[in-house]
């Protein structure tokens, strides 16, 4: 047996390799680094994949966020709706802007964000909605958007962990998740569905002039060059990187079934343990699986302790909420969102990649059988 992986983006690689080396050279034999044919097609190819008439590039995940949130022309002090149950980016950027965070809890099964909890935060300050598709799965957009319609509230997304889901609609239609609020960003560091080899990440809308927004505050607040309208950034998709998210984005599809299917081992081989749940999966969304996160009665730390001690890597996504972080002093502290408080302490998640192979897991759901025995 290979040795396991939380992650094997080499494995991958070399599946890839001959196309990939060969792109990368004809990007440094091209001579366009930055902003070439190659960052525009992969835009088109992003787009039209989530669906929405336009995507624009950027340089992470993070920016992406940022850069959205500024596009929305917000106000210091609006208020800012999300999660604390996820990745410090998504917060990070609503106080950079000096914009107010304000936290509403997460549910116990899919770990994502509570409708009542959003609609008792909801004020006259709220401007900005920010839902976080956190480990592979939506969260219940339909009732979010009719939420923020009935209020004029604009909702961003967070797509960082669940680019290629699709949502599904209770009238039987469906889109890909990233193409259901106002705007949606999303990021390709390189363990995401679809990663790169360095840092990138988009912003993808369907409404133009939010678009023209957006393309001018990532170009330093500029339409033509050497002429600045509004104080923007910079941050840019290299052409490297866009080269090789155009050969992963044809296979991104087949990466997700992958996932899945690792997925489907884990369910089947650790079904009906008392003190163990697996991921709960919504019915309004399929689930791509960034993360494969089981919550644990308990026990959590003695399990990591000993699938470690047996070459199994696991990982606690997230191991403090942001509210009880140091950056974030005055957001209620302990006790203020409990279900997300309660996850810190007993999520684990397991190894998940494209990669696995089946002795593995069945070395890994052994492993955790034998440990609840
Ligand atoms: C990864 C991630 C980001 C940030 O993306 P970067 O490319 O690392 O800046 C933002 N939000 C969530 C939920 C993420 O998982």
């Amino acid at each position: 047996m290979r040795d396991i992986q939380m992650v094997d983006l080499r494995g991958q690689y070399e599946k890839i390799k001959p196309e990939v080396n060969s792109e990368i050279l004809n990007v440094l034999d091209s001579g366009a680094y930055i902003n070439g044919p190659l960052v525009k097609s992969l835009a088109n190819d992003l787009g039209e994949y989530i669906g929405s008439s336009h995507c624009i590039p950027c340089g992470n995940g993070t920016d992406a966020l940022q850069i959205a949130l500024m596009a929305l022309g917000l106000e210091p002090g609006d208020e800012v709706i999300t999660v604390p149950f996820t990745f410090i980016a998504t917060a990070e950027v609503i106080s950079l802007l000096n914009l107010k965070t304000v936290f509403v809890d997460v549910e116990p099964g899919t770990y994502n964000m509570k409708m009542d909890a959003v609609e008792a935060a909801i004020t006259e300050k709220t401007k900005c909605i920010i839902p976080v598709h956190l480990f592979g799965q939506a969260v219940n957009m339909e009732s979010l958007m009719k939420l923020a319609d009935a209020h004029g509230i604009p909702v961003l997304e967070d797509n960082a962990q669940s680019l290629g889901a699709e949502y599904l609609f209770t009238d039987g239609t469906r889109t890909k998740v990233g193409n259901v609020g106002k705007i949606s960003t999303t990021s390709f560091y390189p363990s995401k569905s679809l990663g790169c080899y360095g840092d990138g990440g988009a912003i993808f809308t369907s409404d133009d002039e939010l678009a023209a927004n957006i393309r001018m505050i990532v170009n330093h607040g500029s339409k033509e060059k050497y002429y600045h309208e509004v104080v923007g950034v910079n941050s840019r998709l290299d052409s490297i990187q866009a080269s090789i998210l155009g050969i992963k984005l044809k296979k991104l599809d087949e990466y997700i079934v992958e996932r899945q299917k690792a997925a489907a081992f884990y369910d089947n081989g650790l079904a009906g343990i008392a003190g163990l749940q697996t991921p709960t999966k919504s019915s309004y969304s399929t689930h791509i699986y960034h993360q494969y996160t089981l919550t644990v009665d308990d026990k959590r730390d003695e399990l990591h302790e000993a699938l470690s001690a047996k070459g199994i890597p696991t990982m606690v996504y997230y191991p403090v909420p942001l509210h009880l972080q140091k950056a974030y002093p005055n957001e209620g502290g302990a006790g203020s969102f409990p279900v997300s408080e309660s996850l810190a302490s007993k999520v684990l998640s397991l190894p998940m990649h494209t990669e696995l192979q089946e002795d593995q897991l069945e070395f890994i759901v052994e492993s955790i059988v034998n440990f609840f025995k």
